[in-house]
């Protein structure tokens, strides 16, 4: 199998950052092989490759930052481009943050989709699992053991009645991640607003970009709902993103996960990349 690029240059217009509240539209480019998944700020000339070596953690987003220059809020994007298996892409634009758009990755999909994706000549690489790696942050726990496939066991527990405690398995493929995952948007406790607000989060917040739990145990939005366990799909949509940062490389392994969150993503790539050479490899797929 070999790595992948789209066919096309395309522009994704129309967008607002989801903290930021700043329109911004995107440029992808096609990309050549081992370039992989780079941002370029083309009004501060920086190209910021989306790994964790220039991540930052931030409560509730994933952030790049490369010499003071930010890009913000990728891991909907990043999800996209692990789910469709794109490996290099470079992604244009004049602002800190990455459009919200409908809360999921289905208007990158769309637009990926329509620029349509073609195969470069270098064999595709992934990161194979060969120990089981444990990792826990408090009550977090990220628990990843050998397979020959990926996938994606993720348990949320959350105060709020329509939420509870919930687990969903996803097998990572293109279709599948298309079917099941693409979707799903992300979601917000109406408590947490006004305390989002005053941190000067959620700008770009509204009623139809977010999932959003009322203060009466109830789904405030239903309306704009595909399924009732979205909440559930939606961390697996950001984690998916967040594990791309492992040097865009799909990682081949069962991954367990229970409440885990962007920060704690970040830490567990970091430490599965730093400090567990020993039990992984990169491998070219043939
Ligand atoms: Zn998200």
């Amino acid at each position: 199998m070999n790595q992948t690029t789209i066919n096309e240059t395309c522009l994704l217009n129309g967008g607002v950052g989801l903290h930021s509240g700043i329109k911004s539209n995107l440029c992808f480019h096609p990309a050549p092989a081992d370039h992989g998944i780079v941002f370029l700020r083309s009004d501060k000339q920086i190209e910021i490759p989306a790994t964790y070596r220039y991540a930052k953690p931030t409560p509730l987003c994933t952030t790049l930052e490369r010499e003071g220059v930010i890009v913000e809020t990728i891991e909907h994007l990043l999800s996209v481009c692990n789910g469709m298996g794109i490996d290099n892409l470079l992604v244009e634009l004049e602002t800190i943050e990455i459009p919200i758009f409908d809360g999921s990755g289905y208007n990158f999909y769309k637009k990926l989709s329509q620029a349509g994706i073609r195969q470069l000549a270098q064999p595709k690489k992934v990161i194979r699992i060969l120990e089981p790696i444990t990792f826990q942050q408090g009550e977090i726990m990220i628990y990843v053991t050998p397979a020959t496939a990926p996938s994606f066991t993720f348990s949320i527990d959350f105060d709020h009645p329509q939420i509870g405690q919930q687990e969903f398995s996803f097998n990572l493929t293109e279709s599948n991640y298309s079917e099941q995952i693409v979707r799903a948007k992300t979601f917000c406790l109406e408590k947490d607003i006004p305390k989002m607000k005053e941190l000067g989060l959620v700008k770009g917040g509204r009623e139809d970009n977010a999932i959003i739990l009322d203060k009466r145990g109830q789904f405030k939005n239903l309306d704009i709902m595909t399924w009732l366990n979205e909440p559930n799909l939606h961390k697996i949509l950001d984690q998916v993103g967040d594990f791309y940062l492992a040097d865009n490389y799909r990682i081949i392994g069962n991954v367990f996960s229970h409440k885990s969150g962007h920060s704690s993503h970040l830490a567990f790539i970091r430490y599965l990349m730093d400090e567990c050479q020993d039990k992984y490899e990169v491998v070219e797929l043939t």
